[in-house]
């Protein structure tokens, strides 16, 4: 009872989001505090993070400290699918490129990602896909935008498509939106020149589901993926230069699959903007992400409800 109470509570608060990388709490009007502690005795609730009981009003139960602790990545990254490059021989590179990326070209020309897909990032976009925090897609957004907002230099002139990776229809019904979707509307909002973009939320369809990548190599996930996904209508794809808009680039996989479909039905240019980037250095230690869904994520949310 008092979890739902919570949730209306949130949910129908106009309060403002915090900031990720806000002003001390002080410089608040004291009418907000007493705001908030009268509000906290009816609805007392605790970050979905860190558990730390929330002071301040917002519509996103996280608390300041873990929303500052969200750092975008830093050192080194490969100039085409930004992976981290912890050699040092790489430091004075102009365009450094992984490996990998040397010695085959993705179909994109170039992936960034705001931040590494573990810890406080890895948390607020599971709130946001496994228990429908609809607020921190605004959070995302805003990650989603900076990184956006990095890649403009090297975009081509001219309009540029924001496609979401689809989801499965089915699995959009069962969720309720597609998450790279509102987060993608959210980044557009923010963007300092959102004449160059249009939004395209429909331009690629997932027209099949598919199975689990877990466990599969790299040809095994490609295999998985092909004939996953199509475009909707050709029309607005041909000779169209695309930024594909996902919240987690993990193996690149799908990002891969999604640019490959765009460029054989005639786009130009395709370009990959994500929240969050398994990086090769922490993918030990990382869950993966079909098995999260299938199995942690009840977990997780029965944590943070109970
Ligand atoms: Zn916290
Ligand atoms: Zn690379």
């Amino acid at each position: 009872m008092l979890a739902r109470l919570r949730e209306a509570a949130f949910s129908s608060t106009g309060f403002r989001i915090p900031p990720a990388h806000g002003h001390a709490a002080g410089s608040r009007h004291w009418a907000e505090h007493a705001a908030a502690s009268l509000f906290f005795t009816f609805f007392p609730a605790d970050c979905r993070i860190c558990n730390a009981p929330l002071i301040e009003i917002s519509r996103l139960p996280v608390c300041q400290t873990c929303l500052e602790a969200l750092r975008p990545l830093t050192g080194t990254l490969c100039s085409v699918c930004g992976e981290a490059l912890l050699s040092p021989a790489f430091t004075d590179r102009v365009e450094p490129q992984c490996g990998l990326c040397q010695r085959l070209r993705p179909p994109f020309e170039r992936a960034v990602a705001y931040g590494s897909y573990d810890g406080g990032l890895r948390d607020l976009i599971h709130l946001l896909k496994y228990q429908q925090v609809r607020p921190a897609a605004a959070v995302l957004g805003r990650m989603l935008a900076e990184v956006i907002a990095s890649l403009e230099a090297n975009l081509p002139a001219g309009l540029i498509a924001i496609i979401p990776v689809p989801l499965h229809e089915r699995k959009r019904a069962q969720r309720g939106f597609n998450q790279s979707e509102l987060i993608a509307r959210a980044a557009l909002k923010l963007l300092a020149r959102p004449e160059r973009f249009q939004s395209l939320p429909g331009g690629l369809v997932r027209c099949r589901e598919t199975e689990s990548q877990i466990g599969l190599t790299r040809h095994q996930r490609r295999e998985n993926l092909r004939g996953a996904f199509a475009v909707a209508d050709p029309g607005q794809i041909v000779k169209r230069n695309v930024l594909l808009v996902d919240d987690v680039f993990t193996t690149g996989t799908t990002a891969s699959e999604c640019a490959r479909v765009l460029r054989r039905t005639g786009a130009n240019r395709v370009y990959v903007a994500t929240v969050a980037r398994t990086l090769k250095v922490s993918e030990v230690f990382a869950v993966p992400e079909q098995d999260f869904e299938e199995t942690n994520g009840d977990r997780l949310a029965a944590a943070a409800n109970g």
